[in-house]
């Protein structure tokens, strides 16, 4: 197999916050505990679980938007962890992220043009003019006209928005996007319109993916690998074509169960994830998934399962296999 342009090794962040009033006390969300993958380089990877599960912190943890506090991220070949500044802003050119909101991260008294120029002079890798011809590229690449650059954020719908949050991760040529819930907050016909976008693109630039989203319709439709995360940690990984036909996690087969299927028939009365996420300061004992599991044993309260693998893709962290 070639090598992945992206490895994840042992990545763990716990976040220690104040809670409780009215005596707050300092209590340790463990966002994320020791989770493990590649990407192949020109895939999507998608990252998948519900709210809380971590799956954010694991996209800004790899681009060091929030420092890990272990484990190991290689990007073709170096080692992001130990980049010093200097690396870390060449590394920074080649790794880009796509907000799940762009508003929140556009400056609202920017026009368009002088933000996406932004990075190319930052970088010092073109003078104005030329900046201002690549932008202007860049807005028709993603569908927009060339005086979007004259225009402000709050000018453009949400869908636009996005494209303009693409537009920005492309300006400095990136080889790999992290894209963070790109379509959840966009009405279904606009995230067709934007998923099909984001293939185009990556077939023109062999771009490669980390596509993190709670839903499982979506990572079907534009993934080609995915992890499912549960309470910080990575339950389930494989193959799209693998995982869909046969999951082998409880909770794998309850989420692809409840995700939108062509056939509204099909699977009926299945996919209710019975309870609620338990929390991430607290986690359940054993297998973090047991007191929402059909299948969960005494074992299963005690002890958390070793992650099997199954072959050179496909990994679970259940006690139904390897024992
Ligand atoms: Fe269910 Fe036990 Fe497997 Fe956890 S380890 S998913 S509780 S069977």
């Amino acid at each position: 197999m070639p090598e992945p342009i992206l490895r994840i090794d042992g990545l763990k962040k716990f976040f220690h916050v104040r809670r409780g009033f009215p005596n707050p006390k300092t209590v340790t969300v463990r966002a994320l505990d020791e989770i493990s993958f590649e990407v192949q380089r020109g895939r999507t990877f998608g990252l998948v679980g519900e709210s809380g599960c971590g799956k954010s912190t694991a996209g800004r943890s790899l681009l060091r938007l929030v420092e890990p506090d272990a484990g190991a991220v290689q990007f073709d070949g170096e080692n992001v962890l130990r980049a010093d500044a200097e690396a870390m802003r060449a590394l920074r050119r080649r790794m880009q992220i796509i907000f799940q909101d762009p508003y929140s991260s556009l400056n609202p008294r920017k026009r368009i043009g002088a933000a996406l120029s932004e990075p190319l002079l930052v970088h010092r890798l073109a003078g104005r003019r030329e900046a201002y011809e690549r932008v202007v590229a860049l807005l028709n690449e993603v569908g927009l006209p060339a005086d979007a650059a004259n225009r402000f954020p709050h000018e453009f719908s949400g869908g636009q928005r996005q494209r303009i949050g693409i537009a920005r991760a492309l300006t400095l040529s990136p080889d790999l996007i992290v894209a963070d819930e790109p379509v959840s907050a966009l009405d279904v016909s606009i995230q067709a319109q934007i998923l099909l976008l984001l293939r185009r693109l990556q077939e023109s630039y062999n771009l490669s993916f980390v596509f993190i989203s709670h839903d499982l319709g979506v990572v079907r439709y534009f993934c080609q690998d995915m992890a499912v995360m549960y309470l910080g940690r990575i339950v389930e990984s494989g193959s799209i074509p693998g995982i869909f036909e046969d999951p082998l996690h409880p909770y794998t087969k309850t989420l692809r169960d409840a995700s939108p299927v062509p056939d509204p028939t099909a699977r009926k009365g299945f996919g209710r994830i019975e309870g609620e996420v338990p929390s991430a300061v607290n986690p359940p004992s054993g297998c973090h998934f047991h007191p929402r599991c059909p299948h969960a044993t005494e074992v299963c309260k005690t002890t958390y399962p070793a992650w099997h693998q199954v072959d050179d893709r496909r990994g679970v962290a259940c006690h139904l296999y390897g024992t």
